[in-house]
């Protein structure tokens, strides 16, 4: 059998994953929060990644795709430590 077990689901919704555990929708959050985070840092000084997740988290206005990205950022967080 050449059934491809390899080929990579996003880690949230089982789409097609792109880029690291990530599909393609979830990825981009990834990214927006990312580029948030900087702007965050040079509008209210250094903040550390895990604290800007979990600031965002509690913000009732962040997007639901960004929140799911965010629970799985924070969780390898905790891995690392
Ligand atoms: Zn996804």
């Amino acid at each position: 059998m050449m059934t491809r077990n390899l080929e990579s689901r996003c880690i949230l919704c089982m789409r097609k994953a792109v880029e690291r555990q990530y599909c393609e929708y979830h990825y981009e959050a990834l990214q927006s929060l990312k580029g948030h985070y900087e702007a965050w840092k040079k509008s209210y000084g250094e903040i550390s990644w895990i604290e800007y997740l979990n600031r965002l988290q509690k913000i009732s206005h962040t997007g639901k795709w960004v929140k799911q990205v965010i629970e799985i950022e924070l969780k390898n967080e905790q891995k690392k430590r």
